[in-house]
């Protein structure tokens, strides 16, 4: 006879974690590269192989004709907004709900970061809120596809176009998703990835950048490097640019990694399609809302809120249930952190913001009504290749059970 379910206490069950080996995909296949890249002696990318082969395959499973590696995600929005080479005080469109690592970058090539809102229900920024807050000045628009959710971008590149402004995109959360089809980081101009522990797949720290664009792709490249022009016949430092270069160990480890990229992803989908399936009928909390045309990728699984209470409240609840989940994910809009509320940036100039529209940088509650609903709303569950179904119907339950108490 088993007493074991005669205590019915619930066994507790520990989620995989990308913090750690037990949500991560690294293994032998990297540990044989990164010894090769050892044993090889060059450590360096401006010398060795690896590197090499690991922006030449991220370019390739992109279609994209040209792939820069580099030092982080952050250095990789770094490049894309110093290869559109904006003038002091012009104007750069993004988000408020995305990482730092996409804000300082303008700020350090003397760009002004306008922030358009987003949509309530997506948390991604639209044709509409971006256009809202196009001026004479805007020299580029950045967009992220927040979650691994892909924005709207017909109506986004169509207002670009119409106006021959570049668009970046931040893809360090949408590794493979796919817009009407088409890869993320190749429906702008420039696309740039994060290899950061926490992303699909990691090197612990690490960037790389797409483009078509011969001329954007020749900056990036000198951006990384200097801007010393190696190969050319008079060499020279053409313009101010730091070393974000990536290393041999990191591009070992990069390219082995870059092999178990779409196995990812399409357990990340199947994982994230089995605990929509079992959470229809919610009432007050909803799955996901997906891009129309879009395939998300899944970076993490954001429950929606009807209610401002009903996220902190579940929240809570699944916490207790071992799910480490985060209520209003960044807490509040990128505009209320130091660096840009007190236009702390360097020394006491406060440059470039000195420069800037008093409308640009009027960070007021009430332009921001879609950008504050949404963080108020999300609720955001850590997501994993490694959920077997047993994880995925303990979260399931759990905000099944949390839901009711709503
Ligand atoms: C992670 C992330 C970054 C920054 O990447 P790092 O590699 O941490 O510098 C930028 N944007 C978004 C949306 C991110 O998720």
């Amino acid at each position: 006879m088993s007493t074991a379910t005669a205590t019915a206490a619930p066994r507790p069950l520990t989620l995989p974690s990308d913090q750690d080996a037990s949500g991560r995909t690294l293994g032998d296949e990297e540990i044989a590269m990164l010894t090769e890249a050892i044993r090889s002696g060059t450590l360096t990318s401006t010398k060795g192989e690896f590197t090499k082969r690991f922006e030449t395959a991220f370019a390739e499973l992109h279609g994209a004709a040209h792939g820069h590696a580099c030092s982080s995600g952050t250095a990789a929005l770094h490049c894309a907004v110093a290869a559109v080479d904006p003038e002091p005080g012009e104007e750069i469109i993004t988000t408020a709900i995305t990482d730092m690592g996409g804000i300082t970058p303008i700020l350090y090539q003397g760009a002004v970061p306008v922030f358009a809102d987003v949509c309530p229900r997506t948390y991604n920024v639209t044709a509409e809120t971006i256009e809202a807050r196009l001026s004479d000045r805007t020299r580029a628009i950045m967009v992220t596809h927040l979650f691994g959710n892909p924005c709207d971008m017909d109506p986004i590149m169509e207002l670009a176009k119409a106006r021959g402004i570049p668009v970046i995109e931040d893809c360090a959360q949408a590794f493979l998703a796919t817009y009407k089809g088409r890869k993320a980081g190749t429906l702008g101009d420039i696309g740039c990835f994060s290899l950061q522990q926490g992303k699909h797949i990691t090197t612990g720290e690490g960037g790389v950048v797409i483009t078509d664009d011969e001329a954007l792709a020749r900056r990036v490249f000198l951006f990384i490097n200097k801007a010393w022009g190696y190969g050319d016949q008079n060499p020279d430092h053409y313009f101010a640019a730091l070393n974000y270069r990536m290393n041999e160990l990191t591009g070992a480890v990069a390219l082995a990694q870059l092999a178990k990229l779409e196995g990812v992803v399409a357990r990340r989908r199947d994982r994230a399609d089995a605990l929509t399936g079992s959470l229809g009928g919610l009432a007050g909390i909803s799955a996901p809302q997906v891009t129309g045309g879009a395939e998300h990728s899944w970076w993490k699984y954001c429950l929606h809120s009807e209610t401002p209470e009903g996220s902190p409240k579940l929240g809570a609840f699944l916490r207790e249930r071992g799910i480490a989940c985060a209520p209003r994910y960044i807490q509040k809009p990128a505009f209320r952190c130091q660096v840009l509320d007190e236009q702390r940036t360097f020394g006491a100039s406060r440059w470039p913001l000195h420069l800037a529209r008093p409308e640009a940088v009027d960070y007021s509650e009430a332009n921001f009504p879609g950008t504050f609903e949404a963080l108020e709303r999300v609720l955001v569950l850590p997501w994993n290749e490694a959920y077997t179904d047993e994880h995925v119907e303990h979260i399931a339950a759990a905000v099944r059970e949390g839901a009711a108490t709503l």
